[in-house]
């Protein structure tokens, strides 16, 4: 059975009970095809906080997306979607809310969904990725103003936002052959910063490098890393430009407009689509709501990317 948003010409969007899309709620994951869940968690911040917020005020500014998108793909008639909750987390112990979010990813996985997450900080991608690839390393796909491959935080804790994809390829979790960062940029905190990216072989595409070539030369070549195997979809809302995406804990300059992003997402045909996420969306400092539409829109033109898939 196929789930339907709320009719918007029989209740208005701005009426009802804000789940994502305006979908029913639906907990048992073996009905779905896609569950769109939440992550309100964001204990692994290191400046700015408010990611835990992210879900329900994504939820809210979803109900303004409509039924099809620009390519004319409906979602809704081609795969059985509808909102999945929110993932048990524990804001006052990290490491509680890692095995958490695995366990609570690893029983939508179990139950042959496809989870499309709306974040929280950009670490609940570690322990989504160890409940999806447990068979054998994936292939990621990751848009960021930041690679998130550094070692270490304050001290000796290696966990936070800025370390998930370090220690998902040094759990094999990922296959780095088959990673592509796209968009990153800004200050970084020294030389080496991007040794252990580069000499993994992930291939980073800087916000110059896409400035030089375009969207579709480049996602042409994402494309072709990733190849045809599972590939994991990670969205950092920060990769968008502060402009149209204040709303995020760790703004960058000079990021992708919000077209480019549309355009990108648009052209994830033909990519084996295991999981995706869209991350750090921090409503305290979104006082218009402008940073959590984008973060609804994209995770809409995920969904409409694995709907389109299955044609
Ligand atoms: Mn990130
Ligand atoms: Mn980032």
């Amino acid at each position: 059975m196929n789930f339907e948003p709320v009719d918007a010409a029989l209740v208005p969007r701005f009426a009802g009970v804000p789940s994502f899309f305006r979908l029913p709620v639906v907990s048992d994951f073996a009905l779905l095809d896609v569950a769109l869940v939440g992550v309100p968690f964001d204990g692994g911040t290191t400046n700015r906080p408010g990611a835990r917020h992210g879900p329900r005020e994504i939820r809210n500014q979803s109900s303004l997306l409509r039924r099809v998108n620009a390519n004319g793909v409906s979602p809704y008639d081609k795969l059985r979607v509808a909102d999945g909750g929110d993932c048990p987390v524990n804001p006052i112990d990290l490491m509680d809310s890692l095995t958490k979010i695995e366990d609570f990813f690893g029983a939508i996985h179990a139950a042959g969904a496809v989870p499309v997450t709306a974040g929280g900080d950009h670490l609940i991608t570690l322990p989504i990725l160890r409940a999806l690839a447990g068979a054998a390393p994936v292939g990621l796909l990751h848009f960021d103003a930041h690679s998130d491959t550094n070692d270490r935080y304050f001290g000796d804790n290696r966990y936070t936002h800025g370390t998930p994809f370090r220690r998902a390829v040094e759990e094999n979790l990922l296959d780095p052959k088959r990673c592509v960062q796209i968009g990153i940029r800004g200050s970084y905190y020294h030389e080496s910063d991007w040794d252990f990216p580069r000499e993994a072989g992930i291939r980073i595409i800087t916000m110059e490098a896409f400035q030089d070539r375009g969207v579709a030369d480049v996602m042409a070549e994402a494309k072709e890393i990733i190849g045809a195997a599972p590939c994991y979809v990670s969205f950092d809302i920060d990769s968008l430009d502060p402009a149209i995406a204040p709303g995020t804990g760790t703004p960058e300059i000079g990021g992708f407009t919000a077209r480019e992003a549309q355009a990108m997402l648009r052209r994830l045909g033909g990519v084996n689509i295991i999981g995706a996420d869209v991350v750090e969306v921090s409503p305290p400092f979104d006082p218009s709501g402008i940073t959590a539409l984008a973060g609804a829109t994209a995770m809409f033109e995920l969904l409409c990317a694995i709907a389109g898939a299955k044609e």
